[in-house]
């Protein structure tokens, strides 16, 4: 636990609503996660831009063990974008999706070459404008690398954190960004983000949140200890 911050940080505020709480509920989860951080390892923006773009339905783990050996290859956006698409796809055999993450990355590295001189631009809708590149991966860059973020990074983890805290009730991730920019302090977006999914990924799981284990459970979080079906895809319907 961080010792700087305040008790009344720490402490629950009553009498307001969850949402209204959300700063002071944010503070109380930087304490215990005063590490949060992006886990996927980089060395500059470029790096950072394919590595999130390669992570898409893989794990940061999965990421972090093949883009050594690609970075080693494909040092930077000009060698990436001359790059032979099979021997990319052979970088990034051991990740979902592979043959079309192969065609994406050299596909996007030929984007920041053709338009912005090999270097990765700083404003959301110039990354946008990049192929492969959605808002997520966008502000993973700008609030990362740029420390300028437009938005709330929302993956799978915010989006069910955001839920079961009582912060929306939105479902998708555009209006669930939308929500959490209206109720966050600008100055804590990117930090909110990683510290919701070092709370996601290591107390707030989607399958059996520990709830007991968890400070939010005194009184914060709305969802605690019926928090399961929060936040969470709906079981497919059988086809009959
Ligand atoms: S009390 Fe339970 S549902 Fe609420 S944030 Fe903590 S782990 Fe998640």
């Amino acid at each position: 636990m961080a010792g700087g911050r305040s008790a009344a940080a720490r402490a629950p505020t009553r009498g307001a609503t969850p949402a209204a709480r959300a700063p002071q509920t944010l503070e109380r989860l930087r304490a215990l996660h005063p590490d949060a951080h992006c886990e996927l390892v980089h060395r500059d923006a470029f790096e950072l831009l394919v590595a999130t773009v390669l992570s898409a339905q893989s794990t940061d783990t999965m990421v972090n063990a093949v883009t050594p050996a690609l970075f080693a290859r494909y040092p930077d956006a000009a060698t990436l974008a001359r790059a032979d698409v099979a021997e990319v796809e052979r970088a990034l055999a051991r990740l979902g999706m592979f043959r079309q993450k192969a065609r994406n990355v050299v596909g996007l590295a030929r984007g920041l070459v053709e338009r912005h001189g090999g270097e990765v631009p700083r404003t959301l809708a110039a990354l946008i404008e990049l192929p492969g590149v959605g808002r997520k991966t966008a502000n993973v860059v700008l609030g990362v690398a740029f420390a300028a973020p437009e938005g709330v990074v929302v993956d799978t983890h915010v989006l069910r954190l955001a839920q079961r805290l009582g912060w929306t009730r939105q479902r998708d991730p555009e209006g669930v960004e939308r929500a959490l920019c209206r109720l966050l302090p600008r100055e804590t977006w990117d930090v909110a983000s990683h510290t919701l999914i070092f709370h996601g990924r290591r107390l707030c799981t989607a399958v059996k949140p520990a709830c007991a284990a968890c400070p939010l459970s005194d009184g914060a979080c709305p969802s605690a200890f019926r928090a399961e079906l929060v936040g969470r895809k709906p079981p497919r319907a059988r086809a009959r």
